[in-house]
């Protein structure tokens, strides 16, 4: 399949990525391990002239081993994770008077923000490395000891909604793993070129499911490609691991659909968690300004770069008219909760490969390993 393409694939300024792909893709000495983001699957049916947000999980995941990938796993696994690390991390810290509010990092542009902005507000970032990143570095360890492989023989690719992913992935920091945790980064409209290029017929490809282990994931891991997303998979994680009982509604709706900035309290046992869900970086001023002047009472931060989240980042899709955007980013932002609402397992600590990796490999949430793999220190940018 892959021999039969012939005419130039990408833009120049793709070339790199893809070319990159495209080599260790043919190359019969390294296994390729790909991982895909939660938004990537409510946004690639666009490019292929099907329904916006029409939700194609197990077609990009057929497409990807048509395409030749040798392992299929999942982004939407290391969400999972990354709750059970975010999720241990704010609880220790509120605990033991730790710095709060504690910012999310799974968004790279905002982390960059903070580095290069805001660097005295640095400690308040969680330490926890992004789902991308901590797929990595596990592709290259665990992966590599259940294929019992020599981790310099895997190439790490990742398809993102976002061009930042790009530069968070070539972060020097980002290589716990003893090389880089993952080699290459495409978007997801560069997944769809590939796809078209290589000429499989993606509409009526047959779904599959991504490889076990590290492909599982709850509901919780897919609502991290919307804006207030990694906040409600906390909450539904938080809230039971503190409290010990189910929550009455799984919806948490007070910390969905922020418009820019989102306030909300959740009451967890006997605290009121107090949040701040930040939809856009040209939101952010004004909670920065409170930190600041210390009249911030709040826990937790969520901050999401692009204006919904990562269903409307700058890998997507493109919807060149400005009248249509609104619609089809409600059209992905509802998918993605559909998509939540139908799975049978909907939080993150109920994920049974997740459970799995902490009895094998990692041992438990903030001990020794995790931090060697999946969190992360920040740095001073100019
Ligand atoms: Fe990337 Fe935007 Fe998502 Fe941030 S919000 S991770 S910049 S797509």
């Amino acid at each position: 399949l892959l021999a039969s393409v012939k005419e130039p694939l990408f833009a120049a300024h793709n070339m790199g990525h893809a070319q990159k792909v495209w080599e260790a893709l043919n190359n019969p000495n390294v296994v390729t391990m790909v991982q895909c983001a939660p938004a990537v699957r409510v946004g690639l049916a666009e490019d292929f002239g099907m329904e916006s947000g029409e939700l194609v999980a197990g077609k990009m995941i057929s497409a990807l081993r048509k395409l030749g990938f040798d392992r299929v796993y999942d982004t939407n696994f290391t969400a999972d994770l990354t709750i059970m690390e975010e999720g241990s991390e704010l609880i220790k810290r509120i605990q033991e008077n730790g710095v709060l509010p504690m910012f999310t990092s799974c968004c790279p542009a905002w982390v960059k923000y903070v580095e290069q902005e805001q660097f005295d507000l640095h400690e308040n970032l969680s330490t926890c490395k992004s789902p991308q990143q901590m797929a990595g570095a596990l592709f290259k360890t665990y992966g590599a000891q259940v294929d019992k492989l020599e981790p310099k023989k895997i190439v790490s690719v990742s398809v993102m909604p976002c061009t930042a992913k790009k530069f968070e992935a070539s972060r020097p920091e980002m290589n716990s793993s003893g090389s880089q945790d993952v080699d290459i980064v495409l978007t997801t409209r560069e997944l769809a070129n590939l796809i078209k290029h290589a000429g499989i017929d993606f509409k009526n490809l047959e779904p599959s499911q991504p490889d076990s282990v590290l492909g599982a994931y709850t509901g919780a891991g897919h609502i991290f490609g919307v804006t207030g997303g990694v906040m409600e998979a906390a909450l539904r994680t938080g809230y039971e691991l503190i409290t010990g009982k189910a929550l009455d509604d799984i919806n948490i709706l007070d910390v969905r659909y922020s418009q820019g900035v989102k306030r909300a309290t959740i009451q967890v046992g006997d605290l009121a968690v107090k949040t701040v869900v930040v939809a856009g970086l040209a939101n952010v001023a004004p909670i920065i300004e409170e930190i600041k002047n210390g009249t911030a009472d709040f826990h937790f931060v969520e901050v999401m770069a692009c204006p919904q989240g990562c269903i409307s980042g700058g890998g997507q899709p493109k919807v060149l008219l400005e009248t249509e955007r609104k619609e089809v980013y409600a059209s992905r932002m509802a998918s993605m909760y559909k998509h939540d609402e139908e799975l049978p397992l909907r939080k993150s600590h109920d994920n049974p490969e997740v459970t799995k990796i902490y009895q094998e490999f990692l041992g438990k949430p903030l001990g020794h390993k995790s931090h060697e793999l999946l969190h992360t220190h920040y740095i001073r940018r100019g």
